[in-house]
């Protein structure tokens, strides 16, 4: 037999959402070289990593180049120190986690993708609508039929297993709280809706807690753990990325309890089965740099960067308020979800209609007018047209221009 492609490949939607932003955005400034662009758009972070974890990657960097502090393949699911760092973490929310449930990994979506590995081929996946658009590709590239459940901004754009049409699809459910595209918090009730139809129907519910850090009512989860049952029914998937700066590094960690049995088999030994086989570890130094994120010091710093997100939410949002535009997120999220327009008495629901533009000509007009970049809320999935996505992850300064522009920009519509 000849070789031959994953024919899966073929059945991708169009480019990768922020590869179209990049490319529009790309094409602007080739005919308009001097005009100046904020990109409020790709959520990239901007503060850099606080001087108490570059110290430690420092330290560690050192002890690679003795004889006695040298380090070569490290154990696959992770240093020890690391992964109990991350299970005391955990127990400071009253989430029980022995370090052996831990899983380092070089970010949150390496996993994302590789968790199909474990899955048998048939099992379907179902997503939330609006989603990020990782969980829906990487369930495509590997042949498994995808199902939506859709969340409207009347819902506050969290879909809930009561809901119909959900009953029957969708054998590995994605949630991601709080949300990326939208913001939006799932309340400790939301996530027992969800836990208790994962249990009652034998799915399994990969639990994205990327931004759990942005919480900040402290009656939001911060990990599915928080809820009674889910070490049965769900594992959760975690990122330094926005947490600690740790885009441009790489680590993540995913939390697999040993309670949680598929067929008669350990989830928690079927991912170390994996780990061994096809993941190296992430590097020491890195390692080093992630355990420092757990450290009072640590802490404290990261927490200045985040008050810093914090208030460029608060800025995006209060002008937002100002315009009369609708929005959700910002306040437990660094994610800024608004309408594309402001409603006028001929909105018929529909964007496109009574001053709501779709998402991609309010992007193109944003970005002609006032040169600033946000990502269309249709790249997201269909419940996503009508909306744009800010992040709070840019520069005070360019929040604050964005802001002025885009006060411009919705007095003109
Ligand atoms: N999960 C969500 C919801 C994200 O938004 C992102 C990154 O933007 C990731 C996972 C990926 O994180 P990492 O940088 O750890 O790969």
């Amino acid at each position: 037999m000849a070789v031959s492609v994953n024919r899966h490949f073929g059945e991708l939607g169009g480019s990768y959402l922020f590869s179209e932003v990049g490319r529009r955005v790309a094409e602007f400034q080739k005919e308009n070289p001097d005009r100046s662009i904020i990109r409020m758009g790709i959520g990239d972070v901007t503060r850099p990593i606080p001087p108490v974890i570059v110290e430690a990657m420092k330290k560690a960097a050192g002890e690679m180049g003795t004889q006695e502090g040298f380090h070569g393949y490290g154990p696959e699911p992770g240093y020890g120190f690391l992964r109990e760092a991350v299970a005391g973490y955990y127990s400071r929310r009253g989430v029980e986690l022995s370090p052996e449930e831990i899983f380092i990994s070089d970010g949150a979506k390496s996993d994302l993708g590789n968790l199909g590995d474990i899955f048998d081929a048939e099992c379907s996946v179902l997503v939330t609508d609006p989603v990020y658009p990782a969980y829906v590709d990487s369930a495509v590239m590997s042949g498994r039929k995808v199902f939506y459940a859709a969340a409207s901004a009347e819902q506050g754009f969290i879909p809930l297993p009561a809901q119909k049409g959900y009953l029957q699809e969708g054998d590995i459910i994605f949630l991601c709280s709080p949300n990326n595209p939208t913001g939006a918090v799932m309340t400790r009730e939301m996530l027992e809706q969800w836990v208790e139809f994962a249990r009652r129907h034998g799915r399994l519910i990969v639990f994205d807690a990327a931004y759990e850090c942005f919480i900040q009512d402290d009656e939001i989860p911060h990990s599915i753990f928080e809820i009674e049952g889910a070490k049965e029914c769900a594992l959760e998937i975690c990122s330094f990325s926005k947490k600690a700066g740790f885009t441009g590094l790489r680590c993540g960690y995913t939390v697999i309890p040993k309670e949680l049995v598929v067929d008669g088999v350990s989830v928690r030994d079927l991912w170390f089965r994996r780990q061994s086989t096809r993941f190296n570890g992430a590097s020491y130094i890195t390692q080093r740099a992630a355990e420092a994120v757990f450290t009072p010091e640590g802490e404290a710093a990261l927490e200045e960067n985040l008050a810093y997100y914090r208030a460029n939410a608060a800025i995006l949002s209060e002008m937002l308020t100002e315009c009369g535009v609708r929005h959700t997120g910002g306040k437990n999220a660094p994610y800024i979800w608004m309408e594309c327009g402001v409603r006028n008495a001929f909105y018929t629901g529909k964007p496109g209609t009574g001053g709501i533009l779709d998402s991609w000509t309010f992007f193109d007009r944003l970005l002609k007018e006032e040169g600033v970049v946000g990502t269309p809320g249709a790249g997201f999935g269909k419940a996503g047209e009508g909306f744009l996505r800010l992040t709070a992850f840019s520069t005070r300064e360019n929040t604050l221009e964005a802001a002025e522009r885009m006060k411009k920009f919705f007095r003109s519509l």
